[in-house]
């Protein structure tokens, strides 16, 4: 049974007071908070085991060696994939769609070229492609999203086509909490014989992720978001893809034989693991990814889902609330503004009573012009948040619109 009480004992930092208050932590699509368990893995790594990894031949060097590759398999085993030869450590999922726009793009792209990806994506999906776009003079084409913000698939069907090389999409939204048909995306890019990159900060958190089932070629996500440690994250690509791209970083560990005028480069995924890597980070994200296992993807979706859809009603009761996204099929995010009140205002008195989430252009200021805001507030869920943490944001919000609507004149 999913017991969210005894899960919410695993994190230390919930126990942490702002001021007078109780924190309730529900900024998780920025970054998620971490269990006992991730903590001591650190500890454990760096009080045990630290050294450079693959290099060294001592006793602590194959001891890192051994837990770096073992939470390598547990990612590649969390995403339901056999091969961890395809399974890249990357910063994050930034670096991550880095590494694919530079290393195959600035490769494989040329001039006439398309790569397509949506109206909706975060930042890290969309400037890679304009820098690798104005270096091949490839263009970017753009699928438009519809009032409930889906994805506008007829458009996509005719948006993919011959010039298409690559199709890229967020599985999951930061802003409108959409899931988006990343399959079906897979298909069109794959029958114009194009790649498809799906974006997968906000869903590998939160919803079970197969990359064969989703039949994607590259597959992003963020450590940090799914209880993991910071700076550490995965690209996952089809090996044969990664085996035919330039490397992304030259230096130690990525290549084979060094000459002073050529080299030539290490097997995968090493390739591309140019350097020293986090390796404490990433046993840190291999005990993440035990941990969500040991609760169970399948739980931690139904959890979520809850959350969303009760936050989504409380907050429809709210008078004069905006509220982004689909009604249904979402995940639990939800963003939200109030007339005369800007975001940023309001999540500051939120603030004052302990409750921490986001206002801004959520690194997706194209997707704020469609919607026609600045910005917007959002409140996003995790494993361990309860519906009391949303009445008492529901309950902040009301407060919050009578205070602004005092001053703007404005009925409360
Ligand atoms: N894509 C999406 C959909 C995101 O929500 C985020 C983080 N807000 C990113 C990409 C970037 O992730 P990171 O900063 O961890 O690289």
């Amino acid at each position: 049974m999913y017991d969210v009480e005894e899960i919410r004992h695993h994190f230390p930092i919930l126990e942490r007071r702002i001021g007078d208050r109780r924190l309730v932590y529900l900024d998780n699509a920025a970054t998620s908070q971490k269990p006992r368990q991730v903590i001591e893995a650190l500890t454990d790594y760096y009080e045990h085991h630290n050294a450079n990894i693959h290099r060294g031949v001592h006793h602590l060097a194959e001891e890192a060696t051994v837990a770096y590759e073992a939470a390598r398999r547990k990612i590649a085993h969390f995403l339901d994939t056999p091969d961890t030869a395809g399974l890249v450590f990357t910063r994050g999922t930034t670096e991550a769609i880095n590494l694919v726009a530079y290393a195959w793009g600035r490769k494989f792209l040329r001039e006439g070229d398309e790569v397509v990806i949506t109206e909706a994506e975060h930042h890290s999906n969309l400037v890679p492609w304009q820098l690798a776009a104005q270096a091949t003079g490839a263009k970017l084409r753009f699928i438009p999203i519809l009032e409930d913000g889906t994805l506008d698939m007829e458009e996509a069907e005719r948006l993919i086509g011959a010039r298409t090389r690559l199709v890229g999409c967020i599985h999951a939204s930061n802003v409108l909490a959409t899931i988006n048909p990343v399959e079906r995306l897979a298909e069109l890019a794959h029958e114009n014989d194009a790649l498809m990159l799906v974006d997968g900060a906000q869903s590998a958190p939160h919803l079970p992720v197969s990359v064969e089932a989703l039949g994607c070629d590259f597959f992003a996500c963020s450590g940090h978001k799914m209880l993991g440690p910071t700076g550490v994250g995965v690209l996952w690509g089809k090996p044969e893809i990664l085996e035919e791209m330039d490397p992304f970083l030259g230096g130690g560990e990525m290549i084979r034989e060094v000459h002073l005028d050529h080299s030539t480069w290490n097997d995968l995924p090493y390739k591309f693991e140019a350097g020293t890597m986090n390796v404490a980070q990433a046993v840190g994200l291999g005990a993440a990814v035990d941990y969500l296992e040991s609760l169970g993807m399948e739980n931690v979706r139904e959890h979520e889902r809850r959350l969303g859809e009760y936050a989504y009603r409380r907050l429809s009761e709210i008078e004069d609330l905006t509220l982004y996204g689909p009604k249904r099929e979402r995940t639990g995010i939800v963003s939200f503004s109030l007339p005369d009140v800007h975001p940023h205002d309001l999540s500051q008195l939120l603030d004052e009573e302990g409750i921490a989430i986001r206002s801004g252009h959520h690194c997706t200021q194209p997707l704020m012009r469609r919607l026609g805001v600045a910005a917007t507030a959002r409140a996003s869920f995790y494993v361990y948040n309860t519906e009391e943490e949303i009445d008492a944001l529901a309950s902040a919000i009301v407060r919050a619109r009578e205070f602004f609507g005092a001053f703007s004149g404005a009925k409360p």
